[in-house]
């Protein structure tokens, strides 16, 4: 049997103490210890049977740690990674990768001269309501999707803790931003971005937005909206998905939800009815058999992929799940958003490639 590789988690916060938990699954990886720069999470740690690195310094020595993971606030993530690179150390990152595209290529860079793997977590791409529209589209079910609309709604409104603050990289837009973008260009990997507008929302009047709204257009023509909000007491469906022949609804993450398709022409002719305090026959209802409705198909996503891909990575036996310059292109849609936000603009997307 290989050897297993070990890790240490640095962070004992929520998603570091979930990357333990999803870690009892994942065989090829002995986790070694946890660091927190905080002593009292140190010992909340300890208290739950965790060996305990004391210091920052003790981690990067420790030889038998092959792979960090970091779940440290957003603004930690780069100096930790470059320094963990340059000991020697493989890494996982929790998104957002970094703050910046700079800082991002600071990072890769480093990854690149010390030879070692920086792989991102983007685990919502494991999320069953994507890969049920991600196999809807490749199974090509609602013909050519013109039009996305993907969104994250609560009502508890920003977290009382980093995540209120600019400092530490803060905000929606970093924070469920990240996960939003990166999985309308990995369903749209065929086309590309060609512009985006983004408007930020600051309700609960902290100094980062508590939402936001961004618009995508697409080379291929498609259109996406993007939406997050943390004060909806109702919320509007996770997933609504328009294709030339067919519409998906997801309404939320107990997978509600349903498609339904055209079985013949579009335009058939309906006659005129009554709606409202009007007439019409544009907008008059399908109930003439001339559609069907389905059931959501069944996916089976497992999240610990991820760190059994990134230990064949490190091993060089597969490609990164989650490439870098993915990560990089997320990372620059969200600095176009925020400066679309800041002068209410829709920016133009340029290709690197041209
Ligand atoms: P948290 O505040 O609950 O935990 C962060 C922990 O890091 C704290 O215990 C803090 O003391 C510690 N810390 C801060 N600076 C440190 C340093 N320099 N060295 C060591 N420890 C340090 O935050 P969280 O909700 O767990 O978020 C942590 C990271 O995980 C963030 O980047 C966040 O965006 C990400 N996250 C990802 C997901 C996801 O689904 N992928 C979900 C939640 C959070």
């Amino acid at each position: 049997m290989r050897k297993k590789k070990g890790l240490a988690l640095i962070g004992y916060g929520g998603m570091g103490k979930q990357h333990l938990k999803r870690l009892e699954n994942v065989s090829e990886i002995a986790v070694l210890g946890v660091y927190d720069i905080k002593s009292a999470k140190k010992q909340a740690a300890k208290e739950q049977g965790w060996n305990i690195f004391e210091t920052w310094e003790e981690v990067l020595r420790d030889p038998a740690v092959e792979i960090l993971i970091l779940a440290t606030p957003n603004e930690t993530h780069a100096p930790l990674a470059i320094e963990a690179m340059h000991h020697g150390k493989e890494v996982i990152c929790e998104k957002p990768a970094t703050l910046s595209v700079a800082e991002f290529d600071q990072v890769t860079q480093a990854a690149k001269e010390t030879g070692r793997h920086f792989m991102v977590h983007q685990n919502r791409r494991w999320d069953e309501n994507y890969r049920i529209i991600q196999q809807l589209k490749e199974e090509d079910r609602l013909g050519e999707i013109f039009s996305v609309e993907s969104r994250v709604q609560g009502s508890r409104g920003i977290p009382d803790d980093w995540r209120r603050l600019k400092e530490n990289g803060g905000g929606m837009l970093y924070d469920w931003g990240v996960h939003l973008i990166d999985r309308i260009l990995l369903l749209f990997r065929e086309t590309k971005p060609v512009s985006i507008f983004a408007d930020l929302s600051y309700v609960l009047g902290h100094e980062v937005d508590d939402g936001f709204r961004i618009r995508l257009a697409f080379k291929n023509g498609a259109r996406a909206l993007l939406e997050v909000g943390t004060v909806n007491f109702i919320q509007t469906p996770e997933w609504y998905v328009c294709g030339k022949i067919g519409t998906a609804v997801i309404e939320d993450y107990e997978l509600h939800g349903r498609y339904i398709t055209l079985n013949g022409k579009l335009a058939k002719e309906a006659q005129p009815i009554e709606t409202g305090a009007g007439l019409t026959k544009t907008m008059a209802p399908r109930n003439d058999g001339s559609t069907t409705e389905f059931s959501l198909p069944y996916v089976q996503t497992d999240v610990t992929d991820f760190y059994r891909n990134f230990v064949e990575v490190i091993d060089g036996h597969a490609e990164p799940v989650v490439k870098n310059e993915e990560v990089r292109q997320v990372l620059h849609l969200i600095e176009l958003a925020f400066q679309s936000a800041a002068t209410n603009q829709v920016i133009l997307i340029e290709s690197e490639a041209e």
